[in-house]
């Protein structure tokens, strides 16, 4: 479309709406366009409810990024540091530790790219 809306004058629609939804999760957009969305959506039934469901769900999503990695990768560095360096048998003992901590960061890897 060649001809965008001034959204400064003309009050948004469900579509609009729906078109800089996405943006306006990531903060993406320009303050005019986040005010005629913030304001469509307390006016408007369907999407206040899903701006708020959609935002609540980044927040949980958010959360759970958060938490996830830093204790899979805490349960790799304190394997790291409990693996005893003056043991006799160090050498086998970390080689067998780098190797199970290498299989925890693919398999982490792989889970978060597959999100
Ligand atoms: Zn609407």
């Amino acid at each position: 479309m060649n001809n965008p809306v001034d959204h400064t004058t003309s009050p948004m629609s469900c579509d609009e709406f729906a078109d800089v939804l996405a943006d306006l999760l990531e903060r993406d957009v320009t303050e005019p366009v986040r005010a005629a969305a913030e304001s469509h959506a307390l006016s408007c039934d369907d999407c206040g409810p899903l701006l708020a469901d959609l935002r609540k769900l980044r927040l949980d999503a958010a959360n759970l990024n958060d938490l996830a990695p830093s204790r899979d990768l805490w349960a790799g560095i304190t394997e790291r540091i409990e693996t005893p360096v003056m043991a006799l048998n160090s050498a086998v003992h970390r080689a067998h530790s780098l190797r199970c901590s290498s299989i925890d960061l693919r398999t982490h890897a792989s889970r978060v790219s597959s999100r």
